[in-house]
């Protein structure tokens, strides 16, 4: 199919379905019965929960919040989506996926499952043996065991597969050698999913493992990488002589790079991210109009800046159909590949100009940190989300890289 086919060739409809219809409502009053006060509160700020960092590092208000909701979440059957449901999952279609994941972000509800759910689970179902999806499926869904992702090296990141930390059998073990870099949430997972080179004279992709560890294995240790933003959320991981069970390798021995890939009707709009900007923004325009918010503004005294939002406000709607057109794609059967990257690389760039544009209503009370500070505007939401989304156009794969794809996969371009 040509590229302008495979672009202007598929029909949209934007309309919920019937039944779209009232599993949409179902959804928005499920949210408004059981969403905790706490997340609530967060929401109308124009914040949104973070689930797996309250449930481990929140004060007591938040950890409670984290239990309630994830208690909630797994009564209807939604911790996990997208996976089938003899494994525990919802089964849901794309399409339901995108409703849930909009309607949870509209109302500020944070995800449930973290990297396990999102990540592991699809990964064990299609190829994990019946020992490891039975030790492994229920406890992921249950929140018993965290996961975290190992693939990222000091030297191996958009070219993954350049990855060198080694493993070499040794009777029924592996022994694990070498680095980890930016292993988000390592500090508080309780086991870890890497990509491994079990094979250093195979083609770089057909010698790597992918590979399960406990974090409490003896040899495993995590140093904090601390974000522009004061944030602990990243980690480098070090590996010295872990012994790993033969048995917790994934998939055949030196195919772990196909393993790793696996992604199994994983719903991939991001609709999330666009209508979380939407909330962020217009939460900001209502704090314009109290009185706080009237003081501190200098939307009424720069064209530019009110320019610079009703800008911010298209590109959000753009972002949107974006994310409309991928879960489209996936309900007709097709597998977006360039339009996703289209997504990832627009609402990702989009996100980090809300926040610039956010600063810029508020003048210099934006160089306020201290979200307590009585001179903080709006929180101090705009000047600390411009700094943590610093990330967004590097992490997941980054906006180049996202470029190549659409420009080599998606458009035919030569290589070069
Ligand atoms: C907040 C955050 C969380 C993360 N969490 C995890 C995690 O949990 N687990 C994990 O394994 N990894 C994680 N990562 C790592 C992430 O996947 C990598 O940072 C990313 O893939 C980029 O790799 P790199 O950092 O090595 O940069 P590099 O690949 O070294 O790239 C450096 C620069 O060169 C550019 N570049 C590289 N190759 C090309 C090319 N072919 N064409 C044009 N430009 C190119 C890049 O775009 C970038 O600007 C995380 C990263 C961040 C920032």
């Amino acid at each position: 199919m040509s590229a302008y086919a495979r672009v202007r060739g598929l029909e949209m409809d934007w309309g919920d379905s019937s039944d779209q219809a009232t599993f949409r409502d179902d959804v928005a009053s499920f949210i408004e019965s059981r969403l905790p006060e706490y997340y609530r509160r967060l929401a109308e700020q124009g914040d949104q929960g973070d689930w797996q960092t309250d449930r481990f590092l929140g004060d007591d208000e938040a950890k409670a919040a984290a239990a309630e909701w994830e208690a909630a979440v797994h009564e209807r059957g939604w911790v996990a989506p997208h996976w089938p449901q003899e494994y525990g999952g919802a089964g849901m279609s794309s399409m339901e996926h995108f409703i849930l994941n909009e309607e949870m972000s509209k109302a500020g509800a944070p995800q449930v499952g973290g990297q396990g759910v999102a990540m592991l689970g699809p990964t064990l179902i299609v190829h994990g043996t019946d020992e490891q999806k039975s030790k492994f499926l229920t406890a992921t869904l249950n929140g018993d065991i965290a996961w975290a992702q190992g693939y990222s090296e000091p030297s191996a990141g958009s070219d993954l597969a350049s990855l060198q930390t080694r493993a070499i059998r040794d009777g029924d073990e592996w022994v694990v050698n070498g680095q980890k870099i930016w292993t988000s949430n390592a500090h508080r997972a309780d086991w870890i999913f890497a990509l491994v080179r079990t094979d250093p004279d195979a083609p770089k992709h057909r010698g790597i493992s992918f590979m399960l560890m406990d974090m409490e294995t003896p040899g495993i240790s995590v140093r904090p990488l601390i974000s522009g933003g004061w944030r602990h959320f990243s980690n480098e991981t070090f590996y010295e002589d872990v012994r790993v069970p033969a048995t917790q390798v994934v998939g055949e021995v030196n195919r772990g790079w196909y393993v790793g890939m696996t992604l199994l009707d994983y719903e991939r709009s991001s609709i999330g991210g666009a209508v979380e900007m939407e909330r962020q923004l217009m939460a900001a325009i209502e704090y314009i109009h109290d009185d706080e918010g009237a003081e501190k503004s200098r939307v009424d005294e720069l064209p530019s800046v009110r320019a610079e939002i009703a800008d911010r406000y298209i590109e959000i709607q753009v972002s949107f159909n974006l994310s409309f057109r991928i879960a489209s794609m996936q309900a007709s059967g097709l597998i977006p590949n360039m339009e996703a990257s289209m997504g990832k690389v627009f609402s990702s760039e989009v996100s980090q100009r809300v926040h610039r544009t956010g600063t810029r209503m508020f003048g210099l009370y934006s160089n306020v940190w201290d979200e307590d500070s009585e001179y903080s505007p709006y929180r101090s939401r705009f000047t600390q989300n411009y700094f943590h989304r610093i990330p967004a156009t590097i992490a997941g794969g980054t906006s180049e890289i996202q470029r190549n794809i659409i420009a080599t996969r998606g458009l035919g371009l030569p290589r070069g």
